[in-house]
């Protein structure tokens, strides 16, 4: 029982202490994530700085050493306040440059055997990762990097430090070599993962844009614009089609009487009909208001007039409940064939006239 209290406890100030890690910065427009990976990297560094004043203190006997590393820890505690305050870039330039001090530091007193110059690298990628675009900050800091890297292998490699570190060095380095891993770790996946994510989010905004300029929002049927596109296809690949221009009657007593929001409904059950009766090389779109545009490639009139017919069967055995009753509700059509070698356009105009010719007439019909 004591146990799993204990176990609560810890649960709780864990909690606790991430969302003080991951509290967002007082500066407006900028994200927290390159203060938070800091504020992490910092807590690590206290972290190997307390075990490295340890075996100072008790193991080398070393003043300077112990010195050193509270230096770094208090260092490491004023960059973590500073996050709090301060914007990215200020935050990721005293970091790095307090631990280039510190990889100096380190390396004058423990030699090129204690392994601190591979934070090197560390500040490296977190600087290129920082910086967004490559700037000329960037190139002079990897410069930077790169000679101070040259004049630790000429002044230290093969050399001792200043502290002996002889029976103590494979300890400090795989200490050394176990935060460098941890932390660019760290540092690169969370950039790669919230790239990728960023990439994926991209992917489909784009796929939505795209769907939303060539579909109608309330039937989900494509729209004129996109409609006109599919007909310009088919004439330029020489296919030919079949079209048909229909309109709902009386669409305007149905709005009156119901509500327009009623009418929408309608508006949906006619396009799930015509999704339903349709296969998925023939185009159905909202042309306008009330009325739908078909498109049948390879179909001559004769077949595409049965095909409608068999649609208009469908349209009247929609039922949309309102209230206690079902209304149904009918429509007339306009067909013809394409003339081969015409624009569509000449073609729209001709079924439009159809369709209109099929309302005088008394409408509920094809005029083929
Ligand atoms: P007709 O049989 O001659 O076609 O008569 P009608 O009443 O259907 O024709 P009219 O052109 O007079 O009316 C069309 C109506 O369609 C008017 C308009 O309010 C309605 N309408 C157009 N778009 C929408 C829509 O998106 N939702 C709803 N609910 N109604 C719409
Ligand atoms: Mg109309
Ligand atoms: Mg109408």
């Amino acid at each position: 029982m004591q146990m799993y209290h204990i176990c609560i406890f810890c649960s709780e100030r864990m909690g606790r202490l991430a969302e003080f890690i991951n509290k967002d910065t007082q500066i407006k427009n900028e994200t927290k994530r390159m203060t938070v990976i800091i504020r992490k990297l910092c807590l690590t560094f206290v972290a190997l700085s307390v075990v490295n004043l340890f075996l100072n203190a008790f193991w080398l006997h070393s003043l300077r050493g112990v010195l050193l590393w509270c230096g770094s820890i208090l260092i490491d505690g004023l960059t973590f306040y500073i996050s709090y305050h301060a914007s990215k870039n200020i935050v990721l330039t005293v970091f790095v440059i307090q631990k280039c001090i510190w990889i100096l530091a380190a390396t004058m007193l423990y030699g090129w055997e204690g392994g601190f110059q591979f934070f090197l690298i560390l500040l490296m990628i977190l600087y290129s990762f920082g910086e967004s675009g490559y700037n000329g900050k960037k190139l002079i800091f990897d410069i930077l990097c790169f000679v101070m890297f040259v004049v630790f292998v000429l002044f230290f490699k093969g050399n001792e430090g200043v502290i002996p570190i002889a029976g103590m060095d494979r300890i400090i380095q795989i200490l050394n070599i176990l935060v460098f891993c941890v932390s660019v770790a760290w540092v690169s996946s969370t950039f790669s993962t919230e790239s990728q994510e960023y990439e994926e989010k991209i992917v489909k905004y784009n796929e939505q844009l795209k769907i939303e300029a060539g579909e109608d929002a309330l039937t989900g049927l494509k729209n004129r614009r996109s409609t006109k596109e599919v007909l310009e296809k088919l004439v330029d690949n020489k296919i030919p089609f079949s079209i048909c221009m229909c309109d709902i009657d009386y669409f305007k007593n149905i709005n009156d009487t119901y509500g327009h929001e009623f009418g929408d409904e309608v508006l949906v059950a006619i396009s799930y009909v015509f999704k339903k009766m349709t296969t998925d090389n023939e185009y159905v779109s909202r042309w306008g208001g009330e009325e739908f545009l078909l498109i049948f490639p390879r179909l001559n009139g004769d077949d595409a007039y049965m095909k409608v017919d068999r649609i208009k069967d469908e349209i009247k055995k929609i039922a949309v409940p309102h209230g206690d009753k079902n209304v149904s509700i009918t429509m007339t059509y306009g067909l013809t064939e394409y003339d081969l070698g015409k624009n569509p356009e000449h073609n729209i105009k001709e079924v439009d006239e159809k369709l209109y010719m099929g309302k005088q007439s008394g409408r509920d019909r094809i005029v083929y």
